[in-house]
C-alpha cells in the first residue's frame, strides 16, 4: 500500500509528538506511585497536580472538579451510575437521547436493571433534540438529564447551553458526553453550566486510555471503581500519571490554534461534501448542515453496502468507518441513522468520513476520485441498482 490516508479521526487520532515528549519522563524516570509518601511518589503527585491544574484552567473549572478516568466509556458509565446512585433519594427518573454513544446507552440499560426509569428524547432529521420535548419529559422525580455535546456518527451539535439552563431551572442535574466536541470547541464549563462532562484524550491527539470527568463542586456522585483513596477517594486505582500529563498537554496544544485548525478541517470537509454531493448520484449527506463538528461528513450511498465501500477503500489505503466503530462488525444498522429517519436499507450503505488537521486537499480529491470509481463499480454489481 503506497498511499495511506486516514479519514477516521472520530475513532481516534495520532498522539502529537510534543505530547509523547511530555509523557516520556513518567514511564521510567519519574515512575513513582503518586500515592507513595517518599520523594518518588511526591514527584509523580506533583506532575499529576500540575496536569489537573492545567486541565482545570483550560476548562475554567476548579482542580477539585477534575477526575482522571480511563476515557470516555468510563466517564459515561461513572457519570450516569454515580450520579443516579447518589441522588436516587430524590427520584429514579433519568432523561437521555436516542442517539447517545453505546457507552451511555449501555449504562442506561444497567440503570434500568437497577430500577431506574429512562426516557429517551427523539431527534429530528438533522439529529437535534427538541427543547420542548425535553421540558415535557421532566417530572418531579427526574434527577438527571444526559445529552451528548456532539454526535460521534453524524457530528450534530446539540443546544447544550439551553439544556443546561432548563436543567438548572428545573433543579435537575445535567451531564454531557463531550468526547466528540472537545477537540473542536473551547468549552468553558462555568459558561455552559453543565454539572458533569466527560472527555477522552485520544480523540484530540492525546494517549488512549485516559480521560477526564468534570464534576461540578457540590454535585453528589458515588464512586463506581472502589479502591484506594485516589482522586479524592472517588476513583480507586493507581494514578495514570503519564496519561494525565499527556491529556493535559494534548488539551493545551489543541487550544493553541483551535480556530485555525477548525477552519482548515472544515475547508477539507466542505470540499469533500461538495464534490461528493455533485459528482456521486444517490448520495445523501446525514446530519445538520451547519450545527456539526468541522471534521464530520457522513453519507448514505443508496443501493450498496457500507461495509463493501469500507473494504474497497481499505484496499486503496483509505481508512474510514461504517456506522459507528462500535457497531461495525454487527449487522445492526446504526441506531443514530435510524433515529434521524434514514431507512434501514439506506442506513446499511453509510460511511463516516472524519477529517483531521494533517489531511490535505490532494488527499481529499484522491479519496473522492476513488470513491466515485468504487461506488459505480459496486452499483454495477448490485441487484438493487437499475440506473
Ligand atoms: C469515543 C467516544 C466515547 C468513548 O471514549 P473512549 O475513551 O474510547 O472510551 C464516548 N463517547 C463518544 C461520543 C465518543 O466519541
Amino acid at each position: 500500500m503506497e498511499k495511506q490516508i486516514y479519514l477516521d479521526h472520530a475513532a481516534t487520532t495520532a498522539v502529537d509528538s510534543r505530547v509523547i515528549e511530555k509523557m516520556l519522563p513518567y514511564f521510567s524516570g519519574v515512575y513513582g506511585n503518586a500515592s507513595s509518601q517518599h520523594f518518588y511518589g511526591r514527584r509523580a503527585q506533583q506532575a499529576l497536580d500540575e496536569a489537573r491544574d492545567t486541565i482545570a484552567s483550560l476548562l475554567n473549572a476548579q482542580p477539585s472538579e477534575i477526575y482522571f478516568t480511563s476515557g470516555g466509556t468510563e466517564g459515561d458509565n461513572w457519570a450516569m451510575k454515580g450520579i443516579a446512585l447518589a441522588n436516587q433519594a430524590k427520584g429514579k427518573h433519568i432523561i437521555t437521547t436516542v442517539i447517545e454513544h453505546p457507552a451511555m446507552l449501555a449504562s442506561c440499560k444497567d440503570l434500568e436493571a437497577l430500577g431506574f426509569e429512562i426516557s429517551y428524547l427523539s431527534v429530528d432529521k438533522e439529529g437535534r433534540i427538541s427543547l420542548e420535548e425535553l421540558k415535557s419529559l421532566i417530572r418531579e422525580d427526574t434527577i438527571l438529564i444526559s445529552c451528548m455535546y456532539a454526535n460521534n456518527e453524524i457530528g450534530t451539535i446539540q443546544p447544550i447551553e439551553e439544556i443546561a439552563q432548563i436543567a438548572k431551572e428545573k433543579k435537575v442535574l445535567f451531564f454531557t458526553d463531550a468526547v466528540q466536541a472537545i477537540p473542536y470547541m473551547n468549552i468553558d464549563v462555568k459558561k455552559v453550566g453543565m454539572d458533569a462532562m466527560a472527555i477522552s484524550a485520544h480523540k484530540f491527539n492525546g494517549p488512549k486510555g485516559v480521560g477526564v470527568l468534570y464534576v461540578r463542586n457540590g454535585v453528589k456522585i458515588k464512586s463506581i471503581l472502589s479502591g484506594g483513596h485516589q482522586e479524592r477517594t472517588k476513583r480507586g486505582g493507581t494514578s495514570n500519571v503519564a496519561g494525565a500529563v499527556g491529556l493535559a498537554e494534548a488539551l493545551r496544544l489543541s487550544r493553541l490554534n483551535l480556530e485555525e485548525n477548525n477552519a482548515k478541517i472544515k475547508m477539507l470537509r466542505d470540499h469533500f461534501v461538495k464534490r461528493v454531493s455533485e459528482e456521486i448520484p444517490y448520495a445523501y449527506y446525514n446530519g445538520h448542515k451547519e450545527l456539526r463538528v468541522p471534521s464530520n461528513a457522513d453519507f448514505s450511498f443508496e443501493f450498496i453496502e457500507g461495509e463493501s465501500i469500507l473494504f474497497s477503500l481499505d484496499l486503496e489505503g483509505i481508512a474510514v468507518s461504517s456506522g459507528s466503530a462500535c457497531s461495525s462488525g454487527s449487522l445492526e444498522p446504526s441506531h443514530v441513522l435510524l433515529a434521524i429517519g434514514v431507512d434501514e436499507a439506506l442506513a446499511h450503505g453509510s460511511i463516516r468520513f472524519s477529517f483531521g488537521k494533517s489531511n490535505t486537499l490532494e488527499e481529499v480529491d484522491f479519496v473522492v476520485d476513488k470513491l466515485k470509481e468504487i461506488i459505480s463499480r459496486l452499483r454495477m454489481m448490485s441487484p438493487l441498482f437499475k440506473g
